[in-house]
């Protein structure tokens, strides 16, 4: 029987190995470990993808968005306390980045029909002390909308997007800086190059885009110990730059993102075109999402039965993420809220394999297995 694995990392980057081992070979020629021009590289080729004026390399994706917090607070925009509307159904890193600033992170539920945001849900959340929105743009899908727009312009509130799950991604309409391309709609993006994520580090990465230089100047001299220049430091910064190495890896696979992303848009195609077991709710189609999990309902009471199904028939899955922030020992003051679609989300949600790696067939063979699932006491749920 043919094993799919969830995500093999090693499969992966086995394309990249000739490019990777002459770029590993080249940092250790040059002896430049750090700020060198593989980091330039990456933050090029970031201002061209997302068109944002300014990018700035770091160690990791949360720290990206510590940075931009940090930074604006620096600038005066933010102060302690002020709150920071946000997802509930996100990775946890979102919300320990606002959080972590002395910012309050309001959580706002998700929509069970884009698994974003729920973007009318907004408007309700808006106190006196809303300074900022830190839009994430979850399994690869903008969640910036019109109604998300509006509001940010009405309230005049700071975005700050995070973009660790959705680079290259597109969103329905346009966002403040005239284009809809993720980690150009706001104030400031997030980029993590986590192994797992489309673009992938060989360890930690991160990146921040933005078309404010006091803001791009600000974290870079953040990131670098709060140094303007040599021996010269106008912060108490801290170090989060990204390593040479990491950053040749990343500028390797940036140079093939097009062909990473339309492999997973394919692969998410086909998905929605073959599974068809009346038990299973597949995605809401968002032709700019980047897929970076492709994430289904199992009817209620069925999910475990339906993963040990999988398993068993060689097919891995995961669950992103059973546990919300809100639902965290380290987040108890959260524990209180009703959050239905996020609690929704986690307990019935799965995410099927989608690595670029996989080809076609493999997306057939992994949805015949699932057409053919059939729960217990009952005779036939599939269709076909
Ligand atoms: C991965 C991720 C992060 C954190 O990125 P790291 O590079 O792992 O620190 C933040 N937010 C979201 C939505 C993520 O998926």
């Amino acid at each position: 029987m043919k094993q799919y694995p969830f995500l093999s990392l090693k499969d992966v980057n086995a394309p990249y190995r000739e490019e990777i081992d002459n770029a590993i070979a080249d940092v250790l020629d040059n002896g430049w470990y750090l700020n060198g021009k593989y980091n330039r590289e990456v933050e090029q080729q970031l201002c061209r993808l997302s068109h944002a004026d300014f990018a700035v390399t770091c160690s990791n994706g949360l720290d990206a968005l510590r940075l931009i917090f940090k930074a604006l607070k620096k600038l005066g925009r933010l102060h302690n306390g002020d709150e920071v509307i946000v997802q509930a159904n996100t990775y946890i890193a979102s919300v320990l980045a606002i959080s972590d600033c002395g910012l309050q992170p309001i959580l706002v539920d998700a929509s069970t029909s884009t698994l974003n945001i729920d973007s009318s849900l907004v408007e309700a959340a808006i106190t006196p002390l809303t300074k900022a929105i830190m839009p994430v743009h979850l399994y690869g899908s903008a969640c910036w909308d019109a109604n998300i727009a509006d509001i940010a312009q009405r309230h005049n509130l700071i975005v700050v997007e995070d973009n660790a799950q959705a680079i290259g991604a597109s969103a329905v309409c346009n966002g403040l800086n005239g284009n809809n391309i993720t980690g150009n709609l706001g104030h400031a993006a997030a980029f993590s190059f986590y192994p797992t994520k489309n673009v992938g580090a060989l360890g930690d990465a991160g990146a921040i885009t933005t078309c404010d230089k006091m803001l791009a100047d600000t974290i870079r001299a953040l990131a670098n110990y709060g140094s303007d220049r040599r021996y010269h430091n106008i912060h108490k910064g801290l170090n989060c730059r990204m390593d040479e190495l990491q950053a040749a890896v990343v500028a390797i696979k940036l140079r093939h993102l097009n062909d990473i992303t339309s492999r997973r848009r394919d692969n998410a195609l086909s998905y929605s075109r073959f599974i068809n077991n009346t038990v299973i709710e597949k995605p809401y189609h968002d032709p700019g999402s980047v897929w970076h999990q492709y994430v289904i309902r199992v009817k209620h009471g069925l999910r475990d039965a339906f993963r040990d199904y999988l398993s068993n028939n060689g097919v891995a899955t995961d669950i992103h993420y059973a546990t919300p922030p809100h639902r965290q020992p380290c987040y108890k003051e959260f524990a209180h809220l009703s959050l239905p679609a996020t609690e929704k989300m986690a307990s019935q949600y799965v995410s099927l394999p989608i690595s670029e790696v996989l080809t076609s067939d493999d997306i057939r063979h992994i949805s015949d297995v699932i057409n053919s699932f059939v729960p217990k006491n009952q005779k036939s749920v599939n269709k076909s």
